[in-house]
């Protein structure tokens, strides 16, 4: 229970304004190596923090870090399957060591398998959901025992617009990412008295290396960006500013929330191509 201390209404003139900056803090991304999770890796570096890069291709990941120390800041890499929980385990204890600290985890890795219900194996499930869903809770898990030790933390998942709405062929990525967005909420409501913030990005339609076959065929391209009100897929620097916003104190009272970056999908019906 609050004391009378606690209760007092605070005075207009007490505002200050949280920032936005991230210097002298460390963040680990995972599927950090490309796409949406480099893109989100660059933010926060150019926000001011230090990187640790998590994935399984090593020159990837070599280049991304790179990219990273370009913005002036320091690049640590890890290759790591995050579908296995020891090496995830390993890849957060890592990179606590190396820095003294661990102040953001980002989950991006993650892949999908597209094709009719019908025709899933057992072994395209499991791999999908170990991926998206047991690596991010597990690097959640390890991550969140350093965050405790600190006080505070900042956990962002990168769920998808699946999170709302879904497409035909996407039924096991589907599962997968709404299993995300329910443990966001789960992991949020347990660790808040911790001071661990947990909450997502749903991307829409962003061109990738994991949508390349449909972005670069004109066709795919056309019918894709179709039912996108801003007409146009999204690129990696456009989830910056949510990334940012959710890794920095700007958003210590936001948590089990996600933040819809889709250029207009979802509010226009998440209709179909
Ligand atoms: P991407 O370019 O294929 O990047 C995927 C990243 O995950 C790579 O860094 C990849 O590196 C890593 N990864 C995959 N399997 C891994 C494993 N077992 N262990 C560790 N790292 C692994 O795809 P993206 O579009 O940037 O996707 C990033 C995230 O955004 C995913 O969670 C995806 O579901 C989500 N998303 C994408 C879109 C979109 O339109 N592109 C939309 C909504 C959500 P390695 O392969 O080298 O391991």
């Amino acid at each position: 229970m609050a004391d009378a201390d606690e209760r007092r209404r605070p005075l207009d003139s007490e505002f200050v304004m949280p920032s936005l900056r991230l210097d002298g803090q460390v963040a680990l991304v995972t599927g950090g190596s490309r796409g949406l999770g480099l893109g989100v890796a660059l933010a926060l570096a150019h926000a001011g923090a230090d990187l640790a890069l998590a994935a399984r291709t090593a020159s990837e990941l070599g280049t991304a870090a790179e990219l990273v120390r370009r913005t002036g800041r320091e690049a640590l890499t890890l290759p790591t399957d995050v579908s296995s929980v020891a090496a995830v385990r390993g890849a957060v204890q890592r990179t606590a060591e190396h820095y003294g600290r661990l102040d953001i985890l980002v989950n991006a890795a993650g892949i999908n398998v597209r094709k009719p219900a019908a025709a899933l194996s057992e072994e395209e499930w499991e791999r999908v959901m170990a991926v998206n869903l047991k690596g991010a809770f597990f690097a959640a898990q390890a991550a969140a025992e350093t965050m405790r030790a600190q006080g505070r933390g900042k956990i962002i998942n990168v769920g998808s617009l699946s999170f709302e709405i879904v497409v035909p062929n996407i039924a096991l990525y589907a599962a997968s990412k709404g299993g995300l967005r329910q443990m966001t909420r789960a992991l949020a409501l347990e660790w808040a008295k911790d001071g661990i913030c947990v909450n997502a990005i749903a991307p829409g339609r962003f061109w990738t290396a994991m949508t390349d076959a449909v972005f670069s065929d004109p066709e795919g391209y056309q019918s894709a960006v179709s039912v996108i009100p801003q007409g146009r897929p999204g690129v990696p620097a456009d989830l910056a500013g949510a990334a940012v916003l959710l890794a920095s104190a700007a958003s210590d009272y936001i948590t089990g929330q996600t933040i819809v970056v889709d250029g207009g999908w979802l509010i226009s019906g998440g209709t179909l191509a």
